[in-house]
């Protein structure tokens, strides 16, 4: 069951994206407490010093994943 109700909010979302309408998850962890039915929203922010996603990005295309996490120099929430 919990696997379908988050998978229906990223379905939710994608749609969103695509259509352009709404506005979505981007820059959020959504964190879903499934025994109390509760959801809790935490804004994530850009790490400017990330190798992914920071101002001088140096990963720019797929790697290794645990070259990627061995590196410690990206994002630990938003690329792991
Ligand atoms: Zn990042």
């Amino acid at each position: 069951m919990l696997p379908g109700v988050i998978g229906l909010l990223q379905a939710t979302d994608a749609l969103k994206l695509i259509l352009g309408i709404g506005s979505t998850m981007m820059g959020k962890l959504i964190l879903y407490d499934a025994l109390n039915t509760e959801f809790r929203e935490l804004e994530i922010r850009r790490d400017p010093n990330c190798a992914v996603c920071g101002k001088n990005p140096e990963i720019k295309d797929f790697i290794d994943y645990d070259e990627f996490v061995a590196t410690g120099a990206v994002c630990s929430v938003a690329h792991a």
